[in-house]
């Protein structure tokens, strides 16, 4: 056949798309068979995300050690790590407090319950201490094994400085990591191929058992928790992407259409790396910025979470006729911005950890029980917003460095 006449390959992102369509469609359809969806549906969709986690610790492990080598200069990755962290925490602070302004403005739709029946198993361990501890490995395997995102990026950054530090003589380590970087990017690609596949099987289940649920009583909190996504996206990051950035709010989030698609639907900023790497790199950021600053970002830096958990800790105040007070308010605001650091980049994590946040000002842990059953829907949503704050740093450093006369 000539290639003139093949037809031609539709684009990864528009293949999701579709899958997003169809995978709500059938969804819809299959309401009355949840237990089908979740039968014979989703398993795939596990397969497809336990292939992403398999392969996120070696992602993330690699693309940080060598975006920390290629920079050549532990000073420049101090320069570059000092603006990115300043940058994160900044936004996700602003992210809480927008996320209580608008639940505050929510709270006369939201109920109050009948809650003695409510059962929910808090996790372990939540305090802030323990989650600045548990950064530090104390074992060089198990951050990978246990896929301990923090831990992993230590380990990264202290490989990569000592092959800094060691100059020509680890001039064949910066080739091996570069090589093993290309390695497992080829094998993450691999996977995504999958991901219309993975998209559809993850999703469909999801629409089957809270499609009517939405438009239910929980209908008032999810529309607190997007309005505040939407809001931070559209002033936050435009503002940021247009004055630090230099670019029109308009190309960017049009250049990040197919990763915005690619984290909705399966609510992982890990798994949504590749794609956002890309999606960054056209849109003109450094790669040598992006892949050390996306890698970060996936791990720390979650503004849909932190966001998620001040709506959620008003909504379940308020659903057990709880008032909060304004000092209470900003404990919600700097526990909420550590938690989101704590949060692993995997779907559900912020759940977990808005338990470190209810915690904090005396809330209620059961009240998790409220907002459990369609937590898919809100995590959905973070995690676009989680990604699309990593991609507008890499766009923000890359010019403040260009602006400096750095070489990218
Ligand atoms: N799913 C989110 C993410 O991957 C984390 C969360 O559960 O909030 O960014």
């Amino acid at each position: 056949m000539s290639q003139a006449s093949q037809p031609r390959k539709l684009s990864l992102a528009a293949q999701i798309f579709i899958a997003l369509v169809l995978a709500v469609i059938a969804g819809l359809l299959l309401q009355s068979h949840a237990d089908f969806a979740a039968t014979y549906i989703k398993p795939f969709g596990t397969i497809f995300l336990n292939l992403v986690k398999f392969i996120v610790g070696p992602i993330v492990l690699f693309s940080i050690m060598a975006g920390v080598v290629s920079m050549r200069d532990i000073k420049k990755v101090g320069q570059i790590g000092g603006i990115t962290v300043v940058y994160y925490f900044c936004t996700t602070a602003v992210a809480t407090a927008i996320g209580l302004v608008l639940a505050n403005l929510f709270k006369s739709a939201f109920p109050v319950l009948e809650t003695s029946s409510l059962t929910y198993e808090a996790p372990a361990s939540t305090a802030p201490m323990d989650v600045f501890v548990n950064i530090f490995p104390a074992n060089f395997l198990s951050p990978i094994v246990e896929a301990n995102m923090l831990q992993v990026i230590v380990m990264a950054l202290l490989i990569g400085f000592a092959v800094i530090l060691l100059g020509q003589k680890a001039a064949k380590a910066v080739d091996g990591i570069n090589l093993w970087n290309d390695i497992f990017m080829k094998c993450m690609e691999m996977i995504l191929k999958l991901s219309p596949i993975g998209v559809f099987c993850l999703l469909c289940p999801v629409i089957a058992a809270n499609g009517a649920m939405v438009i239910g009583s929980l209908a008032m909190v999810i529309l607190a928790a997007y309005c505040a996504y939407l809001l931070h996206a559209i002033v936050v990051y435009s503002l940021t992407v247009s004055t630090l950035g230099g670019m029109s709010p308009i190309k960017f989030f049009k250049g990040m259409l197919p990763a915005i698609m690619f984290a909705f639907s399966s609510a992982s900023s890990v798994g949504t790396l590749p794609i956002n790497m890309e999606c960054t790199e056209s849109l003109g950021a450094s790669r040598e910025v992006s892949s050390f600053v996306l890698p970060l970002g996936a791990t720390i830096n979650m503004d849909g979470t932190a966001i998620y958990q001040g709506v959620c800790a008003v909504f379940i105040a308020s659903c057990y006729g709880i008032h909060l007070t304004p000092a209470q308010m900003i404990t919600i605001v700097l526990t909420a911005t550590l938690a989101s650091v704590g949060t692993a980049g995997v779907p559900g994590a912020g759940m977990v950890m808005l338990a470190m946040v209810l915690a904090s000002v005396g809330l209620p842990l059961d009240g998790i029980a409220l907002v459990a059953g369609v937590d898919r829907i809100f995590d959905m949503g973070r995690t676009t917003l989680n990604i699309t704050g990593d991609a507008s740093c890499s766009i923000i450093v890359s010019n403040i460095l260009r602006k400096k006369g750095a070489n990218l």
